[in-house]
């Protein structure tokens, strides 16, 4: 047989190590803004055109290359941060593998213009998939500037799977803030389609996260700082009151590196323990030094997950210092649960009247006699349909089915109104009562009916939104007076971003284009005082589900509005409320989950309290 191995010609091999570096356009933008840190930048503009995919670029006004390296930049394992193994453990560089550029420039059209000081010409050197395409001398000043269009021009596979300009500029702006952040004592501009979304001067860390996240930022931090033979701790935590529903501005930087550490977001977390309910996490940005050789970051090709040496010293050190801050700063005392009772349950279920309004039973109904069926009773809750009861009876084994075909629900001793036979009269639910306020319990003819009454909602609502959203039909209730709210640059991104969909299931909003948003409607289920509330943790939630998941926007949305909105456990409902929850969630397309696949409700049958009963 013939010899069939072969070597990959390199701008294959520089292809294939590309799919490892670059994964979308934000990977791009990293490599380029730690590239121009490395070159001792102090001003860095990054300029991005539809969230990266036309084009990418960053200038700086650092050292500069020679013509030679200009060219030689391009090439694999070319770099000028270290020259052997050694070094790798004592790294104070970000960059080191010396295929960021080749990689990025075997998959888009890359322009690099170059000067270093000492030359009076600079280089243009322009690539297109690996390929030189011309090199020339040129007037351009001191420090680099690379652009990156068409990326993935060659991987059509790769560029197809890229999310709309809007995500991916979302993750442009992430890595942005990751290294903006490290280093306050650069200026940082960041334009997109034109506009400056971010103008970064040079200043300390706690206004350069102000400057990041908004200027109410200021006041809720806390410092932090240790010095330790192993580390030194330096950054800020924010207030506990101040925590959010949902993950955002948790910071861990080492020797000036965005890094991913669970272990240590558990020792933060573990340090506001009683502070900060459960279901909450508190913000951080914390600065961790330490010796490079103590550190390894070669562990994950995109170096946000690192190895260090002594983690459980570190893990110790981290959460006492947090907890030493907390008291200096008196943060402890202060705190009281109980003081603003919209943090936890915003919503006074009464307020909730258009989703689940009252039924008033009439207990003396009876389906099977004709006059009546106009509604004798004064039932002023339509319910869709009444099919959503038969689905009560799927997914129990047939031996139970035979008990439950017969099943009735108990209005009245009097009625025995079977619901396959009522056709399309309304069904009525009988007794119900709450459990450790937190279920909803019905009786059927031949068992219990149990539903969870957070899930239960929450199935009800995101049915309901996902409805409105798709069909743009949501009812919303005007302000008599806008509601101002001030959102940081990030979240007004995603507002305009998620702004249709919000509009058709009720908000309404003046210009998205101010730190300062008038909100003149909400849908009807918002209360004026949830407003802001419901608008963050939406925000939140989006950006990180969209993030994780493919699902679309829509689903999305429902599923936040409908988790933030729905009524919770601990809540006590009206018997007129239990009863609509549960015929609304029968009336459901899928009652059995609610969005979050978690059970809705159960039964317990008749013979399976007789066999308890024994
Ligand atoms: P690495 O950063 O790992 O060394 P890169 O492929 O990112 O590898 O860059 C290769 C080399 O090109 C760097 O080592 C550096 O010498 C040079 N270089 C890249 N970007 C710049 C820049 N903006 N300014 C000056 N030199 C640069
Ligand atoms: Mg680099």
């Amino acid at each position: 047989m013939a010899d069939i191995i072969k070597l990959l010609p390199d701008h294959v091999a520089n292809q294939i190590a590309a799919g490892e570096v670059v994964q979308r356009p934000a990977s791009v933008v990293k490599e380029l803004l730690e590239n121009a840190i490395d070159a001792g930048a102090d001003l860095i503009k990054l300029i991005v055109k539809d969230g990266g995919k036309a084009l990418i670029q960053v200038v700086d006004n650092g050292t500069g290359m020679s013509e030679t390296d200009a060219r030689l930049s391009f090439e694999r394992h070319a770099t000028s941060k270290i020259t052997n193994a050694q070094d790798l453990y004592n790294l104070n560089t970000k960059g080191f593998r010396g295929e960021a550029l080749a990689s990025i420039a075997a998959i888009a059209h890359v322009d690099m213009l170059t000067r270093v000081e000492s030359m009076d010409v600079g280089t243009h050197i322009k690539i297109e998939g690996s390929k030189i395409m011309a090199q020339e001398l040129v007037a351009t000043p001191k420090g680099t500037s690379i652009s990156v269009k068409n990326l993935f021009f060659n991987i059509p596979a790769r560029r197809n799977f890229l999310k709309s300009n809007q995500v991916e500029l979302r993750h442009i702006t992430d890595e942005f803030h990751r290294v903006a952040l490290v280093h306050p004592n650069i200026e940082f501009h960041l334009y997109n389609n034109g506009s400056e979304i971010f103008n970064l001067p040079k200043t300390n860390a706690r206004q350069r996260i102000a400057h990041i996240f908004g200027s109410k930022m200021t006041e809720r931090l806390v410092p932090i700082g240790e010095q330790t033979e192993v580390v030194n701790i330096s950054g800020f935590i924010c207030k506990p009151e101040f925590a959010k529903k949902s993950r955002g501005e948790q910071f861990f930087f080492a020797n000036n590196r965005f890094i991913k550490s669970p272990y240590l977001h558990h020792a933060v977390v573990s340090a506001f323990e009683g502070l900060i309910k459960p279901d909450v996490f508190p913000g951080y940005f914390v600065y961790l030094e330490v010796d490079p050789k103590s550190i390894d970051i070669n562990i994950h090709p995109t170096k946000t997950e690192v190895k260090f040496d002594d983690e459980h010293a570190l893990y110790a050190m981290l959460r006492s210092t947090i907890k030493h801050s907390l008291g200096q700063f008196n943060v402890a005392p202060v705190l009281d649960f109980e003081h603003d009772p919209n943090l936890d349950t915003p919503y006074a279920y009464k307020e909730k009247g258009a989703v689940l309004p009252k039924v008033t039973v009439d207990a003396g109904f009876n389906p099977f006699q004709q006059e009546s069926s106009g509604g004798k009773g004064s039932t002023t809750y339509q319910k869709q349909s009444t099919k959503g009861w038969e689905q009560l009876f799927t997914g129990l084994d047939t031996e139970n089915l035979d008990s439950f075909s017969s099943v009735e629900i108990e209005t009245d001793t009097e009625v025995q109104g079977r619901i396959y036979e009522q056709d399309d009269k309304e069904v009525q639910t009988g007794i119900t009562f709450q459990l450790q306020r937190k279920y909803v319990v019905s009786t059927l003819k031949s068992g219990m009916l149990i539903v969870h009454q957070n899930r239960a909602h929450e199935r009800v609502l995101f049915e309901k939104f996902l409805g409105e959203i798709t069909v743009k039909e949501g009812v919303s209730q005007q302000l008599l007076f806008p509601l101002e709210l001030t959102f940081n640059a990030m979240e007004l991104q995603v507002l305009q971003e998620i702004r249709e969909s919000l509009q058709s299931v009720g908000f309404a909003f003046e210009d998205l284009n101010q730190e300062t948003v008038k909100v003149t409607g909400v849908p009807i289920l918002v209360s004026e005082s949830g407003i802001g509330t419901v608008l963050d943790r939406m925000i939140a939630e989006y950006k990180e589900g969209i993030e994780e998941s493919s699902v679309s926007q829509a689903e999305l949305l429902a599923k936040a509005l409908s988790r933030n909105l729905a009524v919770k456990s601990g809540e006590v409902l009206d018997a007129e409320s239990q009863t609509a929850l549960v015929n609304d969630l029968f009336g459901c397309k899928e009652p059995a989950l609610s969005p979050f696949q978690k059970k809705t409700y159960t039964i317990i049958t008749d013979s399976e309290i007789d066999k308890k009963m024994g």
